[in-house]
């Protein structure tokens, strides 16, 4: 029977609590994490938008951009409320029996609301703060121009102000194999 959700926040009842991580593995994770998706929802239509992202800790927030006219921009404005998530895999792991097959992975889930930035001295320094994560030696105004007004207003620069987060870590050497079955020869785990 599936469990009743209602009024629960939506981290709530992690099902397997052992692969469950804290606040600093997720904040660790995040820091390092290359790709997000981003969920939006409008008329019960759910949209999926992958892009890149940088956890600004000090304000509790994640940033990202997209284009002024798209999806994205539009779902936010009606629709505030997002989720993103992002995660990053290892080795694939067999089993003898169908349901143990598994990956090494580890992953975060972000709910929070959106807002588009609008002060511009802010844009710019997240924006600069987000290539900043992927860029880390290469300076605006040096290596590359800097934003002019022209381009912010051609970009849209969101903060996602986190309300709850989740982490969860399966980084096993081996998925679980049953003793009801022959066992996997050695050659599969290779
Ligand atoms: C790994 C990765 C990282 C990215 N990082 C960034 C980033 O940091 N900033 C950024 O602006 N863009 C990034 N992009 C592109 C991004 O996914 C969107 O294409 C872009 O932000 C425009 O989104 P939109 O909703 O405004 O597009 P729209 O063109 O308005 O979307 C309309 C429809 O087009 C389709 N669509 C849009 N984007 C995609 C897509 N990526 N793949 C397949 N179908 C799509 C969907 O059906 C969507 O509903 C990234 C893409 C990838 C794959």
């Amino acid at each position: 029977m599936p469990r009743d959700y209602e009024n629960q926040a939506p981290t709530a009842f992690q099902r397997r609590p052992h692969l469950t991580q804290d606040d600093n593995w997720i904040r660790a994770f995040l820091k390092e994490a290359k790709i997000g998706h981003i969920a939006s929802a409008i008329d019960g239509q759910p949209f999926l938008n992958p892009t890149m992202f940088w956890l600004d800790e000090e304000n509790h927030q994640i940033v990202f951009h997209s284009n002024v006219a798209g999806r994205v921009r539009s779902n936010i404005e009606s629709n505030p409320r997002v989720s993103l998530e992002a995660s990053e895999f290892g080795k694939f792991l067999p089993s003898n029996v169908a349901l143990e097959f598994s990956l090494q992975f580890r992953s975060a889930v972000i709910f929070g609301t959106a807002r588009v930035v609008t002060d511009p001295v802010e844009a710019r320094r997240l924006m600069y703060s987000l290539i900043s994560k992927y860029f880390p030696k290469l300076t605006a105004g040096k290596e590359y121009r800097e934003i002019t007004d022209k381009e912010l207003r051609a970009t849209s620069i969101y903060a996602l102000k986190i309300e709850s987060w989740s982490g969860k870590e399966n980084w096993a050497e081996r998925a679980d194999q049953s003793d009801e079955w022959t066992p996997l020869d050695e050659k599969w785990f290779e």
